[in-house]
């Protein structure tokens, strides 16, 4: 007998990998890659007529309905370069409510009538898919006897190939509607509130005296953070690969106290990873810039160079999806759960957004002077604002069972939403309450003593971690967002509150006349939304106590949980905005947090049903075992005449009755039934949940003692450190 068969082949993997070289960019340079699998605009020129390429740019760039007559046209190029790289099929892709992408793939080829087959494809299915909706959660939308639901093309996101070993497909981002015309995806409230922010920041912008105002965009830049691990442990936890999180596990003798990961050197078969995930993103237009090592071991991440703020969802779907599939040809997996291991970090994905166009660049850019930009002070205190009125709605769309193990937890943002604007913003929103901003603390330069090096120039705000929305420079970043999740439902919320700041200042602005006049209504707007939404920002450290008691002060909600935080999605504030840009309506609302309870409940039953059977099937088989072993050993000893020392079998006898009892009452409380989703799941957060913190303990205290060439799962240091 000897130590865990898992352990042995993932020594082995981690010990006897060699590079094989698949991606070869040290020959061949990246950027003849990039978009390579994409049916970009340089292909689109070059295939379409010109009156096809026109008409179809002009629905991209200014969001024009795409004329009918075109789509034929453009299918029948699309088809011909996804032939002509070898694709078979096609495939409507889209973001149903799960939160996971869903795929539905057609052959290119269709019969001829006379035994042979020739390859088909029209504008009509381009632009339209029927998959049976009755499978997706539509939260009662829809009874499944209307099964009907269509997905249509998303003509501003490009159409793209993923390449197989066996084969080619080509891929049409699509958003997904029901027969009855509601929207079943997250992408459709996505686009949506896009046309609903453009249409109001022209508004603002026309009232600064612009003329001929390019299509706003909002802009939005995911940082990814994820765990590798050897999959030899993965797949010998069944509580990973089943909820995505270890339920069972001792601590490490070693956690990431020395604070030697973060920016470490990367692994070698990590960097090999990484090279490889980066080129499949190159070929499909995804623009990742950065990737490091995170704070705890074996967890990194990656970030791409911002985009359309649509296009960035569709990629940051294909980014997760990419990762995963890489990591196993490295004989890793790709962990995206927000807190897969207890005692160390979790991951989160950090949503960087802002909002711009062509002509006036990024509109939260401050320069440097910002008290003196009346611009950008508007739209910098309609994020404010936006964010002050709708902060549980914020906190409620990244909310989820595996969220709540991360946020509030002293590692991540708090659930109270405020906002960190940084020394030098912050000062000019307290003059504005008072009146005018008068002045701007400067940035200056920082001399670091030696004259080799050069001179750095320090930024006008230093960076708060501990803040979950927080301004970086000339962007928002978002920092409560799960690792897991989509950024959809997050974006169309920023945009479309943002779309209800920007209407109500252009609606006060547009009764003030030029000149003057307008300078002073300006002003004064500012003024009242600094002193009615002020109580959002905070600079300080937010993982304090304090702040938790001044938050409450200042009435920001304080969202502890999934359970707290869900109702807020289709709460009359919610709706109001919603409805008032055409986003979603109330009934489409209450679907989306209905079918939030629904995944929280089925998520904690998941986790319940693991707990109860590996207790039953592993820990306590392997403590009895153990206990066995004791007691024979003790009998033993009394036949031999040696005095035996019964302590060790005294305590495992003693867990193992612990075990027993905390195992049978986990089965007891997880049978009732609520009356409701949302009863049911307040009963899971409250009673079940820490029931099955109670089994852990009691199994980790068993881990630390049992014998290692017995305990039947992987353990915290060996999936944590051997790589
Ligand atoms: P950090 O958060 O460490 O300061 P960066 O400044 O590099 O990192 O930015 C992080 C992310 O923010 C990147 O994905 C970057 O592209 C994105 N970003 C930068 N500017 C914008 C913008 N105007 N809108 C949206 N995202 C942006
Ligand atoms: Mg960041």
């Amino acid at each position: 007998m000897s130590v865990s068969p898992s352990r042995l082949a993932a020594i082995s993997a981690a010990n006897n990998y060699r590079t094989s070289k698949t991606v070869a960019f040290t020959e061949s340079h990246s950027a003849g890659l990039f978009g390579k699998n994409v049916f970009n605009d340089k292909i689109m020129q070059q295939r379409l007529p010109k009156m096809a390429y026109k008409s179809l740019r002009k629905t991209i760039d200014t969001g024009a309905q795409l004329d009918a007559a075109v789509l034929d046209i453009v299918a029948t190029a699309i088809k011909d370069w996804a032939l002509e790289h070898n694709a078979t099929h096609y495939a409507h892709v889209f973001q149903p409510l799960t939160g996971i992408t869903a795929e539905k793939h057609d052959s290119f080829l269709e019969p001829d009538g006379r035994g042979g087959a020739i390859a088909e494809f029209s504008g009509k299915q381009l632009a339209q898919g029927e998959p049976d909706a009755s499978s997706f959660p539509s939260g009662g939308i829809r009874a499944t006897f209307e099964a009907r639901g269509y997905t249509a093309w998303d003509v501003t996101s490009p159409c793209y190939l993923v390449e197989n070993a066996n084969g080619v497909t080509m891929c049409i981002p699509t958003a997904f509607v029901s027969w009855t015309g509601e929207a079943l995806d997250l992408k459709t409230p996505v686009l949506r509130s896009m046309k609903a922010l453009d249409v109001q920041a022209q508004r603002v912008l026309t009232l600064f005296g612009h003329t001929n105002i390019p299509m706003v965009t909002a802009t939005a830049g995911p940082e990814q953070e994820y765990f590798l691990i050897d999959r030899n442990f993965y797949l010998a936890r069944p509580d990973l690969f089943t909820a995505g999180r270890t339920l069972f596990g001792a601590r490490p003798p070693k956690g990431q106290e020395f604070e030697d990961q973060y920016f470490g050197v990367i692994p070698d078969r990590v960097l090999a990873f990484m090279h490889e995930s980066e080129a499949e993103l190159y070929k499909l237009g995804v623009p990742v810039k950065t990737r490091h090592n995170e704070v705890a071991p074996s967890q990194y991440e990656i970030a791409p160079i911002y985009e359309n703020a649509n296009i960035a969802a569709d990629h940051q779907q294909m980014l997760m999806i990419t990762l995963k599939r890489v990591a196993r040809r490295y004989g890793l997996e790709c962990l995206m759960h927000e807190k897969p291991f207890a005692g160390v970090n979790g991951s989160g994905k950090h949503l960087n957004w802002s909002l711009g166009n062509a002509a006036q660049g990024n509109l939260l850019e401050p320069g440097n002077t910002p008290h003196a930009n009346m611009q950008f002070l508007v739209f910098c205190a309609a994020v404010v604002r936006a964010v002050h009125r709708h902060s549980g709605l914020l906190r409620a769309l990244v909310a989820s069972a595996s969220n709540d193990h991360r946020l509030g937890a002293n590692e991540a943002p708090p659930a109270i939403i405020s906002i960190f604007l940084g020394e030098q913003l912050a000062d000019v929103f307290e003059q504005l309450k008072l009146g005018k901003a008068k002045s701007s603390k400067a940035a200056g330069t920082m001399h670091l003593g030696v004259d080799t090096l050069p001179l750095l120039m320090r930024d006008a705000g230093d960076r708060n971690r501990t803040s979950p929305f927080a301004f970086t420079g000339n962007k928002f970043e978002f920092r409560a967002v799960a690792s897991g999740q989509s950024i959809a439902a997050p974006l169309a919320a920023l945009n479309t509150i943002m779309a209800e700041s920007l209407d109500y200042i252009a609606t006060k602005l547009e009764k003030a006349t030029k000149g003057k006049k307008f300078e002073e209504a300006v002003q004064d707007v500012l003024t009242e939304i600094a002193r009615d939404n002020g109580a959002v920002i905070f600079n300080g450290n937010g993982y304090s106590e304090e702040w938790h008691q001044e938050a409450a002060k200042r009435g920001l909600p304080n969202l502890k949980t999934t359970v707290d935080a869900v109702p807020v999605i289709a709460a009359k504030s919610t709706v109001a905005a919603y409805e008032r840009f055409g986003i979603l309506t109330r009934r489409e609302l209450e679907a989306r947090r209905d079918i939030a309870f629904e995944q929280y409940v089925k998520a904690v039953i998941v986790e319940a049903n693991i707990v109860t059977e590996l207790v039953a099937t592993k820990y306590l088989p392997t403590a009895i075992r153990y206990q066995t072993e004791l007691a024979q050993n003790a009998a033993a000893l009394k036949i031999a005449g040696v005095k035996a020392d019964r302590s060790l079998l005294t305590k495992v006898s003693g867990l193992i009755a612990e075990l027993q009892a905390e195992n049978a009452k986990l089965a007891k409380i997880r049978q009732h039934h609520a009356n409701g989703l949302e009863a049911e799941a307040a009963h899971l957060c409250d009673t079940v949940l820490p029931q099955l913190g109670s089994v852990r303990k009691v199994v980790d205290a068993l881990e630390a003692i049992c014998p290692d060439d017995s305990w039947p799962m992987p353990t915290y240091e060996e999936m944590l450190f051997i790589k």
